[in-house]
């Protein structure tokens, strides 16, 4: 590692085909996904999709039960956790209450009998980046839910591990630190380079902070892409559905008055926000309900029987009853094929 800075290379990550069983049910099923080197990259999904099963067969924690995994082109699909050069942070943090936050950062060099100087050295320098220098003799109960969670975060990057795992990290904060600590961790990987694998169920934490999203739905990737390209070119309906709140309105194409000439089976996917109000032309609709919300209003407008939701400038009063015409430019537009589940454009 760089001496001064503590950088230290990434490696890449690989899965091909890698499937888990309990039982008769494939909680990950034939998952390949390729994690490039010094990338953040976040497994998303709704709970008991198959994140943190992947997460943990990555680590070495759950063995898999067929595919390979590869760390830096090395195969250790069979290895042992102590053997794949990773750290990994627990959303319970999992801290010695019986240590102080100096002996909890420096736990692991302990163990690795890295000498006295060194982890002194070390320690100053995670402590410094993580603001914990003052807090370096206190005891775990004695730090706020922030302040734990930077110890532990402190004592996965203190290895300098090419590869840092986490699992739900920051679900125990509340909503203001949660952003604080995302910018921070971010940051951190990005100036220390190593390659980061983190699990949430939150879309927000995974678009902010990925290079790369692997959004996961019952135990199969879905799609692998930057954050940008998963919210405008989603490959399946559940991934346009999964991303992007309130959820993107998919109606039956032939539903729609205008394109009732078009095949059944397509399915017309339009974001809430793609939406805006025309004086004609368009689509017509009636607004069923309203949600206002200050800076935006979100209404539901009927179209031909099918409920669709816009999202309005909040200064633009509507009222439930009104008429309503909007459009949509082509480019925000989506089309799915509902048999297939597969984008036609
Ligand atoms: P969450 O966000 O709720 O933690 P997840 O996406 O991380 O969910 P996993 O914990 O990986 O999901 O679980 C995937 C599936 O495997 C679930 O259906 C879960 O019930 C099942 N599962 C996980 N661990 C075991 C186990 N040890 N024995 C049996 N089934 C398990």
């Amino acid at each position: 590692s760089d001496p001064l800075t503590g950088a230290h290379a990434g490696k890449a990550i690989r899965l091909e085909n890698v499937s888990k069983l309990f039982g008769e049910s494939r909680a990950v099923d034939d998952v390949s996904i390729e994690i490039p080197a010094g990338s953040f990259t976040v497994l998303l999904g709704p709970s008991g999709c198959g994140k943190s099963t992947t997460l943990r067969m990555i680590a070495g924690l759950e063995g898999t039960d067929e595919g390979r995994i590869f760390i830096g082109g090395d195969d250790v699909t069979g290895k042992p956790s102590s053997k794949r050069d990773i750290s990994m942070v627990f959303q319970s943090y999992a801290l010695f209450p019986h240590l102080s936050v100096a002996e909890n950062i420096i736990f692991g060099l302990r163990v690795r009998k890295v000498d006295a100087r060194e982890r002194r050295e070390k320690l100053a320098r995670v402590a410094d980046l993580l603001g914990l220098s003052e807090l370096l003799e206190r005891k775990p109960a004695q730090l706020s839910g922030g302040q734990q969670q930077r110890v532990a975060l402190g004592r996965a990057i203190i290895g300098e591990k090419p590869v840092c795992l986490m699992d739900e990290p920051l679900s125990n904060l509340d909503a203001k630190l949660r952003h604080e600590m995302r910018v921070e961790l971010r940051g951190l990987q990005q100036r220390l380079g190593f390659t980061m694998v983190y699990v949430t169920h939150d879309q927000v934490e995974a678009i902010t902070m990925a290079d790369q999203v692997v959004l996961l739905n019952a135990g199969r990737a879905e799609q692998a892409a930057t954050p940008r390209d998963l919210y405008e070119r989603p490959a399946t309906p559940f991934a346009a559905r999964f991303i992007g709140t309130p959820p993107m309105n998919l109606i039956p194409m032939s539903a729609i008055e205008p394109l009732q000439d078009m095949p059944t089976g397509l399915l017309l996917g339009v974001r809430p926000e793609a939406l805006c109000l025309a004086d004609d032309g368009g689509l017509s609709g009636t607004v069923r309900s309203v949600e206002y919300l200050g800076a935006d209003t979100l209404a539901d407008c009927e179209v031909s029987g099918s409920l669709f939701q816009v999202r309005l400038p909040g200064s633009r009063s509507v009222s439930t009853g009104e008429a309503l015409r909007f459009t949509a430019s082509t480019a925000d537009l989506h089309v799915f094929d509902r048999l297939s589940g597969g984008r036609r454009d």
